[in-house]
């Protein structure tokens, strides 16, 4: 059996492959498995309950031996986290091909998945674990921050200042959450049940505090929304008692939300136990974990339910809570909504998603060369530049120096393409990867998330994400991945990721302009075909053609 072992992406630029085409994959995985980037790297789990990036360590040994091996007019297909063939294709084609997690939908339950995985023949992919973009928690923090932007803005609050947040999970994702509120300008209680994941966050500067009683919590949120100075609170405690011990307080936050791993019944802790006590019935008897789990996250909605009641802005961050409980019997789960129909569609009528790139090189002066550049790029989107500003100062790198920020349809492809002539001048040390989470405008479909509530009622329609992955691999992504299940968990989302190299060459500016146009433009699609009248508007004002769209 081949034995963990501690991973760290190489840095500098010799190469352990023929190309950087090539070398971009490799190091990404082991990028993904850095200690200072992966949540539990031991068993191969990056984030997300149990989002792994190889199935097993020999898989993941031999991804990287095929990549070695690899020519630069092959592919490797990775199936689940597998590495299971290698195909002479051509230098255009993406040099490798991931499918993770997929089943026919009528076996896509959670109970046959954990059979398969526990007889090592299937891996849970996540959204960018199995498909090698994980940038930790920096990703998560600009979604988190754009969407609390979003929602102050919709409130008509100039921003979140001397306003309460409260939430749960400082997790991989959730613990972005206490920056993404400060950045905002509020004050944020999160809850977290396990006490080394919140000390985590507060190493690494995300969190400000970290208390074990409410009260003194709560002393410290009073007085930071009398001073109207931002403020964050790691509370240690289990959500599914916090809450509803909030509720009989007559405590009512101005937000509530919620990001504990829900979409996976097994890694969501339930109420009144210790972290030990659940570790042992998890494996013990999975059956009564299950139900516990479920029986909490009915309590944590409940208390959701009456918070939103009492006036309190709530919605689902995206972890499937509200189905949970409504398969418990919680039968008004969905009266508050779920981000993306609340915040984040008119961006994605727009094209408008997650940008995200990683220096190779490992020098941080790489991202700081192209975060001048973006700003160039775009001198009025001041909104952008407070971003990359904020980000610069707060964000500690983890694992290779990555960068992301929200771009829309012409955008994305100016900002690839300028990277690409940054390499190829000279001005950056090695060539950048350029890629973006699974949650983007046109690569998928989650009806319990991004694709809630859709104008035509297409919420469950996965051939988008289908259509995205193949369109992004006829264009020349260095990498394409397909995966069931991220996020919100098996059964509920099909998605599709993309990553391609900025290596300086020609022929990567011509792949780089058209995977970034057609990537987010098929999103503008996406949305038009659905009925949006921003994303009808778009694709009119981008010439983007729709044979089935009619005109004026
Ligand atoms: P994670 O497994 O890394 O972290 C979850 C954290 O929640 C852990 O620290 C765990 O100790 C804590 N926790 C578990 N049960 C708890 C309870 N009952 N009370 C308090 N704390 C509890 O997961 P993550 O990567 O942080 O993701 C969290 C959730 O968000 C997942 O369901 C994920 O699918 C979802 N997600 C949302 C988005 C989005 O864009 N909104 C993106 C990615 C993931």
């Amino acid at each position: 059996m081949t034995e963990p072992r501690t991973v760290r992406a190489p840095r500098g630029t010799q190469l352990h492959c023929k190309s950087w085409l090539i070398e971009a994959p490799y190091r990404m995985i082991q990028n993904n498995l850095d200690p200072e980037v992966a949540e539990r790297p031991e068993d191969l789990v990056v984030y997300g309950g149990r989002g792994q990036a190889a199935r097993d360590w020999e898989s993941f040994e031999t991804i990287l031996t095929s990549l070695q091996e690899l020519d630069e007019d092959e592919t490797l297909l990775v199936q689940s986290g597998k590495p299971v063939a290698v195909f002479k294709t051509h230098p255009d084609a993406p040099r490798v091909l991931i499918a993770n997690s997929n089943l026919v939908p009528h076996w896509a339950t959670q109970e046959h998945f954990d059979e398969l995985a526990a007889r090592g023949l299937i891996m849970y992919g996540q959204m960018t674990a199995g498909s090698w973009i994980y940038i930790g928690t920096q990703g998560i923090l600009q979604g988190t921050y754009e969407t609390l932007g979003s929602l102050a803005r919709l409130r008509g609050w100039p921003s979140l200042r001397g306003k309460f947040v409260l939430t749960a999970g400082l997790g991989g994702m959730g613990g972005a959450q206490p920056l993404a509120i400060t950045m905002n300008e509020g004050v944020g209680l999160i809850i977290e049940v396990d006490p080394a994941r919140a000390q985590r966050r507060l190493e690494n500067g995300y969190v400000e505090f970290v208390v074990d009683e409410l009260e003194e919590a709560m002393t410290l949120v009073q007085e930071a929304l009398d001073g109207e100075e931002p403020r964050s609170v790691g509370l240690i405690g289990n959500a599914a008692d916090l809450y509803p011990e909030l509720v009989v307080r007559g405590v009512i936050p101005d937000v509530v939300t919620d990001q504990t791993p829900a979409h996976d019944v097994l890694s969501y802790v339930p109420n009144d136990m210790t972290l030990e006590a659940a570790a042992e019935l998890r494996t013990g008897d999975p059956q009564e974990y299950t139900r516990r789990s479920m029986a909490s996250m009915a309590r944590h909605v409940e208390a959701m339910l009456a918070f939103k009641q009492a006036g309190a802005e709530v919605f689902d961050y995206g972890n499937n809570l509200r189905q949970r409980a409504y398969d418990y019997g919680v039968s008004e789960a969905f009266e508050f909504p779920g981000f993306v129909p609340a915040y984040i569609r008119p961006l994605f009528c727009e094209g408008k998603g997650p940008f995200r790139w990683v220096a190779l090189s490992g020098d941080e002066e790489d991202i700081y060369k192209t975060d001048a550049a973006v700003m160039e790029l775009f001198p009025q989107d001041k909104h952008l530049h407070r971003w990359l500003r904020l980000a610069r100062e707060k964000v500690q790198f983890q694992g290779l120096p990555a960068r992301i920020c929200w771009l829309g349809y012409g955008e994305r492809a100016a900002a690839g393409l300028r990277f690409n002539q940054m390499v190829a001048g000279g001005e950056l040390q090695a060539p950048i990867v350029i890629g973006r989470d699974h949650l983007d405008a046109g690569s998928v479909a989650s009806p319990n998330r991004e694709t809630e509530g859709m104008l035509d009622g297409t919420d469950a329609v996965s051939d988008w994400p289908l259509l995205n992955a193949m369109l992004n691999a006829v264009g020349g992504a260095t990498w394409v991945s397909f995966h069931h299940g991220g996020g919100v968990g098996i059964g509920f989302s099909q998605h599709a990721g993309q990553v391609i190299v900025a290596d300086g060459t020609p022929e990567a500016a011509v792949r780089i302009e058209r995977v970034l146009t057609t990537d987010p433009g098929l999103g503008i699609v996406r949305h038009a075909d659905a009925g949006y009248p921003e994303a009808i508007a778009a694709a009119r004002r981008h010439g983007i053609k729709m044979p089935m769209l009619k005109q004026d």
